[in-house]
């Protein structure tokens, strides 16, 4: 394996009565002018927000509002966010919602330490030298956001979309109470399961060798959310699984993985150049994608696919070639995926070849991609051909 340092400095706070018991706590050290950032309304709906409403008032604390954070956050809210933050002197920012909500979080509270387009910091033109302090409630299980320092944005004028990150960008705190996820409807359950799934793949996938622990963990949480999702989709009130999944998500990306190896996310670069063209959910695209990435590894992944097939989905490897093997366990994939309602190809969401090219194009903004294996153009339309 590589040389690594691992830190992580989020402290992440589990479990039920969570946001009474520790919210006014953990936001205090940061100051008392709040920025509130939420999505669409789901907390309106569910409660929450009157919830978090009334504890912030109990503590305090000032509190200003950045409301309507669309999936796939863009930059024109970023921008919103920053001028409330630079306007109102906002000391510290809480984000409460799901990945969406997080990450835009994290580019504002980057953005109101910068003086230019927080858009530099996102596309890398400029270095982040700072960011407000901010804590996460999550309501959603899938991305990791709540324990990472990564985040999306989609630029919707230029159809551009990148992950950036910086170590001022982790939560502070992150409290995830698996009761504020049970009123996520089904498509964003399914969406959320295919994601964490999705950021295992991206660091079971990788060059490095002499790697074992790392192969298990990724096993693990494999096999568990694999075990818990049926059921959860069945029946969504099912606090447990709510729990085990939740719990999953974060470890699926908070660091653990990929101490001492290099991620592929070759996956996740091609996904955000399609859905910075077709407004799709990520881990919808996602779903489509990785099988058709994995079958175009069939070769250099050979090992991995086969540890995959038998360990994971418990394909048995008698009589068959490791190239069987290797595609059953993507056919094993594709299968539980379909099962829980996820898509499987672009023209579920009515997306054709039309724009592949300028896709690819996209995909390849900072030329050839993926640390387990390089991309170039050629691979990217072949694997877009195959999702189609
Ligand atoms: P999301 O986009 O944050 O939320 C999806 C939908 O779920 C929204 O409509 C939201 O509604 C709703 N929702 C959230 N919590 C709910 C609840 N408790 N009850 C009912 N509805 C609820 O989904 P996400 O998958 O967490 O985030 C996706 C974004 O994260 C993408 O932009 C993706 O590129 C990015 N991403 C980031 C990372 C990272 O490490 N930072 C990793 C992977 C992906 P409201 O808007 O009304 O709340
Ligand atoms: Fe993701």
């Amino acid at each position: 394996m590589e040389r690594f340092i691992y830190e992580n400095p989020t402290r992440l706070i589990f479990g039920q009565g969570m946001v009474k018991d520790q919210l006014v706590k953990q936001l205090k050290p940061y100051g008392k002018k709040v920025l509130l950032v939420y999505g669409g309304g789901s907390i309106k709906k569910n409660g929450l927000y009157d919830e978090v409403m009334t504890y912030l008032k109990e503590g305090e604390f000032s509190v200003s509002e950045l409301a309507g954070v669309e999936p796939n956050p863009r930059l024109t809210t970023v921008h919103k966010g920053v001028d409330i933050c630079k306007k109102e002197n906002i000391d510290v920012l809480l984000a409460v919602g799901g990945g969406s909500v997080i990450d835009c979080t994290k580019a504002i509270a980057a953005g109101a330490k910068y003086d230019g387009d927080a858009w530099d910091l996102v596309t890398k033109k400029a270095p982040v030298e700072g960011a407000l302090p901010f804590g996460t409630i999550l309501t959603l299980a899938a991305t990791g956001s709540e324990m990472n320092s990564g985040s999306v944005i989609t630029n919707w004028e230029t159809h551009e979309k990148y992950g950036w990150g910086s170590p001022f960008t982790f939560p502070k705190f992150s409290i995830l109470d698996p009761h504020n996820t049970l009123t996520v409807p089904k498509n964003h359950t399914v969406y959320g399961i295919v994601d964490m799934m999705s950021h295992v793949f991206e660091q079971y996938f990788h060059k490095q060798d002499n790697t074992p622990l790392q192969e298990y963990l990724c096993e693990a949480v494999l096999k568990t959310v694999i075990e818990a999702a049926p059921a959860l989709v069945e029946n969504l009130d099912e606090y447990k699984k709510r729990e085990t999944i939740l719990y999953s998500g974060t470890i699926a990306l908070n660091g653990m993985l990929q101490m001492g190896v290099r991620g592929d996310w070759a996956s996740h670069n091609i996904e955000h150049a399609v859905s910075a063209v077709y407004d799709i959910p990520h881990a919808g695209g996602l779903a489509i994608i990785f099988p058709q990435w994995m079958r175009h590894h069939k070769k250099q992944g050979e090992r991995k696919l086969v540890n995959l097939a038998v360990r994971v989905w418990g394909v048995d490897p008698k009589g068959k070639s490791n190239e069987q093997i290797a595609e059953e366990g993507i056919q094993r994939l594709e299968q539980f995926w379909t099962s829980i309602g996820a898509p499987s190809k672009l023209r579920d969401y009515d997306i054709d070849d039309q724009q592949i090219d300028s896709i690819a194009d996209k995909a390849m903004v900072n030329g050839p991609f993926g640390n387990f294996n390089k991309l170039e153009k050629a691979d990217v339309v072949e694997i877009l051909q195959a999702c189609l």
